[in-house]
């Protein structure tokens, strides 16, 4: 089942956190029409979301956004994620025809948004990898030192044909070194923590038992008993309603180059969808 669970080393110097959200991003998927090269970062931004979310807000409303704006195939990628573990997220070329598995987003920028407490914004310049940007704006915005990996395990089903790609694994986990009494402490626990990472690997490699979060917990910590302290129920949500819709569409009137949740129906005039959740609003 979806969830995100953390744990604190036993020298309370390190926290992890694990997540899985294999149906989050089915559903995601789903809903999105997304074809592999995209879904996979689709799928890390939806799982990095719930990540940061959990290191950085503390609120009981807070919410975070992850926006790309990349100059690359799959065109922009947005997610968020709620205190609640709810996620949606959207990529503007879901069907972007790139062959390889490996394609990032190029280059461009990362912006982070947290509700809480206002509205708070970060911006990092991106390469397009979502793992790599995320730690990026983790160090230089938050001065926090995190290692993170996410996984998005992709398998084709001959017995589907509609939608033969399926997500069969979706894990991440990161790992923070906790604020030290100097940075420089801080900065070397990260440092030994990036080798140790290294030499455990992706955990596409990992063995894990049934409960894969609490598997990717006590691997991580090497520690059959490792203290947990947080567990979320992770899973999709989509907010959207009629209000929104008919708002969105009366400001795409008014202003072709606000950004909204809704694009046209290419099939009828005054039908809006939602890039989200896939649902259509048809506006009288
Ligand atoms: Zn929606």
């Amino acid at each position: 089942m979806d969830c995100l669970r953390k744990a604190i080393s036993a020298d309370r110097e390190i926290e992890f956190i694990a997540i899985e959200a294999t149906d989050l991003l089915r559903e995601s998927m789903l809903r999105t029409g997304a074809w592999p090269p995209a879904m996979i970062h689709l799928g890390q931004a939806l799982m990095g979301a719930e990540l940061l979310g959990a290191i950085t807000t503390k609120e009981q409303t807070a919410k975070i956004g992850i926006q790309w704006n990349v100059r690359g195939p799959f065109g922009n990628l947005y997610a968020e994620a709620d205190h609640m573990g709810r996620a949606r997220g959207t990529i503007v070329h879901p069907q972007a025809p790139v062959q390889n598995l490996n394609s990032t987003l190029g280059s461009g920028v990362l912006k982070v948004f947290r509700k809480e407490k206002g509205f708070v914004t970060g911006i990092v310049n991106s390469k397009g990898d979502v793992c790599a940007d995320l730690l990026k704006y983790l160090k230089q915005s938050e001065q926090r030192f995190c290692a993170m990996n996410l996984w998005v395990d992709l398998t084709w089903n001959d017995d589907n044909p509609e939608n033969p790609v399926e997500v069969r694994n979706a894990l991440g986990y990161l790992v923070e070194s906790l604020p030290s009494e100097s940075i420089g402490r801080a900065e070397a626990k990260a440092v030994f923590w990036e080798g140790r990472l290294d030499e455990l690997g992706s955990i596409s490699k990992w063995q894990l038992e049934d409960d894969k979060t609490k598997g990717i917990l006590k691997t991580l910590s090497g520690d059959e008993n490792v203290r947990e302290i947080f567990y979320l129920n992770v899973g999709f949500h989509c907010d959207c309603d009629e209000d929104r819709a008919r708002r969105a569409l009366a400001l795409a009137r008014n202003d072709t180059t606000k950004k909204s949740d809704f694009v046209k129906s290419e099939s009828q005039a005054e039908t809006l969808r939602c890039e989200y959740c896939g649902k259509e609003y048809c506006i009288e």
